[in-house]
């Protein structure tokens, strides 16, 4: 059972994150961020990037209707 961020796709091995070799990962893959990535996202979503991002999409579930 690997832990796998799912942004960059590394994975925490002996607390580490790197990438997984061709054929390393099986189908038990537990999605989270690694800290990289994690602090990354923060940002982007206190920066509102994300909250843009769902505006639109309401926008166009509106005009959809
Ligand atoms: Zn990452």
């Amino acid at each position: 059972m690997f832990v796998q961020c799912c942004v960059c796709k590394r994975i925490r091995v002996d607390g580490e994150y790197r990438l997984p070799w061709p054929g390393e990962l099986t189908n038990e893959v537990a999605e989270t961020y690694c800290p990289r990535c994690a602090r990354e996202t923060l940002q982007r979503i206190r920066s509102g990037e994300f909250a843009e991002m769902a505006e639109r999409r309401a926008e166009e579930r509106r005009r959809a209707m």
